[in-house]
């Protein structure tokens, strides 16, 4: 059965490198997949440059058309890396609207105990937007890892799911390198040739070649 799927992120580009593989796969069985930003990802560095968000813009439109996932508009967008100051509910009710348009059966999102701010917030309105609520109909939702954000923090990203994506690995790759500079020679765990190392590692500690992990916050069998 097609299923929907929502995908929360504070930055576009968080989407293709936590779980771009796993969109692709969705896609590939039949699902709609819709991403859901909240900042523009990048006002808080240096000298805001119109030129900057129109590039950060283009390449997330570049990154959805190659892994074949929608972006949904966000018209009120917060200030990047300052998420946790405005209230939640502002978070929650954005995304409590594009629920009750797109009805999603699986979210993904950040991890709760990510170190980066916007992350976290995201992560908390998420889980608080599709709290089990009597006419919920969301029946997954999953915590994604952004290397060299989520590993940062002091609590541990403890995977217990894992997606394949050695198929996928060529067109997440192209994804990422749409967004240009975020992934190029960082000299951090997200570093290009880092990032292939992990997916390698993360598949390996279950057997498999490559793979995207997540973290099951709910799934329901009904
Ligand atoms: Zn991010």
């Amino acid at each position: 059965m097609r299923k929907k799927v929502l995908i929360t992120v504070a930055h576009r580009d968080d989407e293709t490198i936590g779980c771009g593989g796993a969109i692709y796969r969705h896609y590939l069985k039949g699902d709609e997949v819709y991403c859901l930003s909240f900042t523009d990802g990048v006002s808080a560095r240096d000298k805001v440059k119109k030129k900057d968000l129109k590039n950060r813009i283009n390449s997330s439109i570049k990154a959805s058309k190659i892994l074949k996932f929608k972006w949904v508009e966000n018209k009120k967008l917060f200030e990047d890396n300052k998420l946790d100051s405005y209230p939640l509910l502002d978070l929650v009710k954005v995304i409590e609207k594009v629920k009750n348009r797109i009805n999603p059966d699986i979210v993904y999102t950040h991890y709760f105990n990510d170190l980066n701010v916007d992350h976290k917030a995201v992560s908390m309105a998420t889980i608080t937007a599709f709290r089990p609520l009597k006419k919920e109909k969301c029946k997954e939702i999953l915590f994604f890892e952004i290397p060299s954000s989520t590993d940062y923090s002091p609590q541990d990203f403890v995977p217990n799911y894992f997606v394949e994506i050695s198929k996928q690995w060529l067109l997440k790759k192209k994804a990422l390198l749409a967004y240009g500079n975020e992934i190029k020679n960082q000299k951090t765990s997200r570093d290009l040739s880092s990032l292939k190392s992990f997916y390698e590692y993360r598949g390996n500690t279950v057997g498999l070649k490559m793979c995207e992990s997540f973290f099951i916050f709910k799934k329901l069998s009904l």
